[in-house]
């Protein structure tokens, strides 16, 4: 392991290194390092993440999204179903269905 003050700025050839990237394991000033996520990184490191990261988490909350939407019509699907059993057992049991055999549709 090297000693960091030995180390310059993979940037900044003229100055000291203050931090070693656990991203990509080289030296970087403070100007080149920031604080990410309760991580140092370098401007590198944190772009590449950045980048990749937003794409994930889009493409899994698409996919959350559409099986909402989906667990949702299964819902309103099966929720309608049972609405229209039971509005068509009511009359059956109340009027013994003599309401669905009227004489207009029988001949
Ligand atoms: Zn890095
Ligand atoms: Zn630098």
């Amino acid at each position: 392991m090297p000693d960091i003050t030995q180390q310059r700025c993979r940037n900044h050839a003229e100055r000291e290194a203050v931090a070693c990237c656990p991203g990509c394991g080289r030296y970087f000033c403070r100007e080149c390092i920031t604080e990410h996520e309760d991580r140092v990184l370098c401007a590198a490191c944190i772009r590449s993440r950045v980048e990749a990261a937003p794409k994930k988490s889009l493409r899994f909350q698409g996919l959350i999204r559409s099986g909402q939407f989906f667990l949702g019509l299964l819902i309103l699907y099966v929720l309608f179903y049972y609405l229209a059993e039971i509005l068509l057992a009511i009359p059956t049991e109340f009027h013994e269905g003599t309401l669905w055999k009227a004489d207009w549709w029988t001949d």
